[in-house]
């Protein structure tokens, strides 16, 4: 639908923040803290990532645009929680307060006009760091810090008001998003492709887990065992996200790009560095590149160390810079233990069309 960007030509990315993002606030001690965005903004101050990038404001979602993908009571119900005026807990660690509302709505706000950018030619990449994260929501209830899933909002704005025919998902976030799953299960417009630490939270996200209906085989999930570096992460993406996507042809690519796979990330058990990062948005792109002109939208999930989170968006902008194309260098070992869990991807995807 567009045309790349011509060589010699400066790529643009759009950088949706806001400092309303920082009003969620789920308490004292809690992982999901405001910081996690200060410690990301301020380091984009005092030095200006790679490239050419501006700032997208977000704008609201509104109740109509979240019943899209979640029931009309449980919009109700968040509403009604954050106007409440108290921290209330919604499950054992997502916590709606005063603020929540406000930022809730212009994190997925902040997706769809990120969308619009890219759709409209006005940016060639984006960046939504934006809070509270989305991919553990579900239809009816929040969870995992999460609530209202941006990146399935993001998916459906996609299809719904640009006519984007099919839209790739690629989370990369430590956990399973079971709630991007959820929302397109039976549906073969989308594909959800996750890598995730297994087993942990939230639980799902078994290789058997490919679809149902009309949607089988367009949710392709890899879990990993604690301890996969960046060559492993790079080699799934390079044997199964990148296969996957060429059948697929996205109109458009999504990021559920969590920085918790980190080595040091307190929640986590993974080894990826913020190098890692980089060739995982670099490999996103050339795949990106191929089908709909390197466009790429990635929304913040998790991510819990600081480090992880400055380094890791940085490294990310600078492959955004760089574009589709960038050298992935040496094909990636994965090791034994990785390899057999794309080999069992690859088994149970044989009967279905994008790695059959
Ligand atoms: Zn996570």
């Amino acid at each position: 639908m567009t045309t790349p960007i011509p060589a010699g030509q400066t790529r643009r990315t759009a950088l949706v923040r806001d400092e309303r993002f920082l009003g969620h606030d789920p308490g004292p001690g809690h992982p999901e803290s405001p910081d996690r965005l200060r410690v990301i903004y301020r380091a984009l101050d005092e030095a200006p990532p790679a490239g050419e990038c501006f700032v997208l404001p977000p704008r609201e979602a509104s109740p109509d645009q979240l019943a899209w993908n979640h029931s009309p009571e449980y919009v109700e119900r968040i509403a009604r929680a954050a106007a409440a005026g108290l921290p209330r807990s919604l499950d054992p660690d997502t916590v709606v307060g005063p603020g929540s509302w406000e930022a809730a709505v212009l994190a997925v706000g902040g997706v769809f006009a990120a969308v619009d950018a890219l759709v409209e030619g006005r940016a060639d990449t984006a960046f939504a760091l934006v809070r509270p994260p989305g991919h553990h929501a579900e239809a009816g209830h929040a969870m995992g810090f999460c609530l209202f899933n941006n990146v399935a909002l993001g998916a459906r704005y996609a299809r719904k008001v640009h006519g984007i025919d099919r839209v790739l998902v690629a989370d990369w976030d430590l956990h399973h998003g079971n709630g991007t799953q959820h929302s397109f299960y039976e549906d073969p417009s989308v594909l959800y492709f996750s890598t995730h630490q297994f087993p942990y939270y939230p639980g799902s996200g078994r290789v058997e887990e490919a679809g149902h209906g009309e949607g089988e085989g367009f949710t392709v999930n890899v879990p990993l065992p604690p301890g996969v570096g960046d060559a492993g992460y790079a080699a799934v993406f390079d044997r199964v996200l990148a296969p996957a996507a060429d059948r697929f042809r996205p109109g458009l690519v999504l990021v559920s790009a969590g920085f918790d796979p980190f080595i040091r990330d307190p929640l986590g058990g993974m080894r990826v560095t913020a190098r890692g990062f980089g060739a995982l948005a670099a490999r996103v792109l050339t795949l990106a590149g191929r089908h709909c002109g390197g466009r790429v939208l990635f929304c913040l999930e998790g991510g819990y160390d600081p480090a992880g989170l400055r380094d890791g968006v940085r490294a990310v902008l600078a492959a955004c810079a760089e574009g589709p194309g960038a050298d992935p260098g040496p094909a990636p070992d994965p090791g034994p233990e990785v390899a057999r869990v794309i080999d069992r991807v690859i088994e149970v995807h044989r009967g279905f069309q994008l790695l059959g």
